[in-house]
């Protein structure tokens, strides 16, 4: 377990119990809240339901509800997933998830499942799906711990590349340096000024 790991599980720690025989709890992630993994969550387990009121589009009431928790089963049927029972909309996006939605419109359901074995201390996520992201996260910067990920590779190769570029320009300095010094000298008539300083 690396060091964020372990400050993982003591946020864990110190945050409030949701469900004690669940695998999961919320907690505070780096983006605010998110639910993470207190068991061991095997791979292909459905881990919690999003569930929330069904929203028909057909009808002008519910098609003007506008929230962030809202997930379309598609064209005509949402589940608004605001209410607080709802668990799972605490669950974040990441473009490497450990857990996919199981989207079933026929029986307007959506189950959240994993894709990957996932450990106590985890933070499970899935992928909000494209039209999300381009909507909301390209905007601001994808802040899931993959494109973090990225971000701080980048940064480091910008770095190194810096330190590198650096170093040739001091190294051309020195050698410059060198050669104005070398130059100076033979300029100088460092013997006899030195020698009628002496005599
Ligand atoms: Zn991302």
């Amino acid at each position: 377990m690396g060091p964020s790991g372990l400050v993982r599980v003591l946020v864990l720690q110190i945050m409030p119990a949701t469900s004690s025989n669940k695998p999961y709890r919320v907690a505070r992630s780096k983006t605010g809240l998110g639910l993470f993994a207190t068991k061991p969550i095997k791979k292909g387990t459905r881990i919690i339901r999003y569930f929330g009121p069904i929203l028909d589009s057909r009808i002008p009431a519910h098609d003007e509800i506008e929230n962030k928790y809202l997930f379309e089963l598609n064209g005509r049927w949402t589940i608004d997933g605001s209410v607080r029972k709802n668990l799972a909309r605490y669950i974040n996006h990441s473009c490497r998830p450990n857990a996919e939605s199981d989207v079933r419109p026929r029986e307007r359901k959506v189950f959240i499942r994993a894709i990957r074995n996932i450990e106590p201390g985890d933070e499970i996520n899935y992928d909000y799906g494209t039209d999300y992201f381009k909507a909301y996260l390209k905007p601001i910067g994808c802040k899931c711990p993959s494109c973090e990920a990225k971000r701080k590779k980048l940064r480091a190769e910008a770095r190194a590349e810096r330190t590198k570029v650096k170093a040739r320009t001091e190294a051309k300095a020195k050698k410059t340096g060198a050669k104005a010094g070398k130059k100076k000298l033979n300029g100088h008539a460092v013997g006899k000024k030195n020698g009628r300083a002496r005599a």
